[in-house]
């Protein structure tokens, strides 16, 4: 199948209320061209400057979303374009973001990465960390930057049972937080989890090979 088809097809089966973020990083320009061509605007990136080269090259109606981890001192590069960055994951990042969005005069929106995987991940806050950050004085001073929601990342296993068990875990953290923090995004699911992951709750999902095929290499 095409890629503009499988983008069609996907799109039949996700209920109106899910985001579908088109995951093409490692995917050459035509690929992200043809889905754009399909009706693609969303398209998620994790290397700065494969998303930078790719932002330059394509239509500006395109949102960008960093899906990967991002290292403060990359900030500055994606600051001017950025739509909504997944994986925030600590004071330091956000105060970064915060400070290069005001130099390009926006406001960026970002999502809070927690640990859900039984796994040990690098990468994520630990859940019990998460309510204190949005309660912070610190953050709620942040005029330049909107946190709208949290994106978690399952265990890689066949086991649904555990994959639903984590899902759910971060979904009643989201509806704990949602009215006093005013968010509005919960991103989880990726090709091989996102049906199981709308069944718990997710209204942003983030799907790369099951659009653009699968990729050379792990990235
Ligand atoms: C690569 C990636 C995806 C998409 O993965 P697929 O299995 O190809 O759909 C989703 N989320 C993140 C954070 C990724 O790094």
């Amino acid at each position: 199948m095409s890629i503009s088809e499988n983008i069609q097809q996907l799109k039949a089966t996700l209920p109106e209320t899910v985001t579908l973020v088109a995951v093409s990083k490692t995917k050459p320009i035509e690929n992200l061209q043809e889905a754009y061509d399909a009706g693609q605007r969303i398209f998620g990136e994790n290397k700065i400057q494969e998303m930078e080269s790719k932002w330059e090259a394509l239509p500006k109606d395109i949102q960008w979303h960093m899906i990967g981890h991002v290292q403060t001192n990359k900030v500055k590069y994606m600051a001017p374009f950025v739509h909504l960055i997944h994986a925030v994951d600590s004071l330091k990042l956000l105060k970064e973001i915060n400070k290069q969005a005001k130099k390009n005069d926006r406001i960026i929106q970002c999502l809070l990465q927690v640990k859900i995987a039984e796994e040990d991940t690098k990468f994520g806050m630990e859940a019990a960390s998460v309510a204190p950050l949005l309660a912070s004085e610190e953050v709620k001073d942040f005029q330049n930057v909107q946190i709208v929601g949290l994106m978690g990342m399952s265990t890689f296993t066949e086991d649904t049972v555990q994959v639903a068990t984590e899902f759910q875990k971060l979904k009643k953290q989201y509806d704990a937080l949602k009215t006093p923090h005013n968010l509005t995004t919960l991103s989880m699911g990726m090709s091989g989890d996102y049906q199981l992951a709308i069944e718990n709750g997710s209204n942003m999902v983030r799907v790369g090979s099951k659009i653009f095929g699968e990729r050379n290499y792990n990235g």
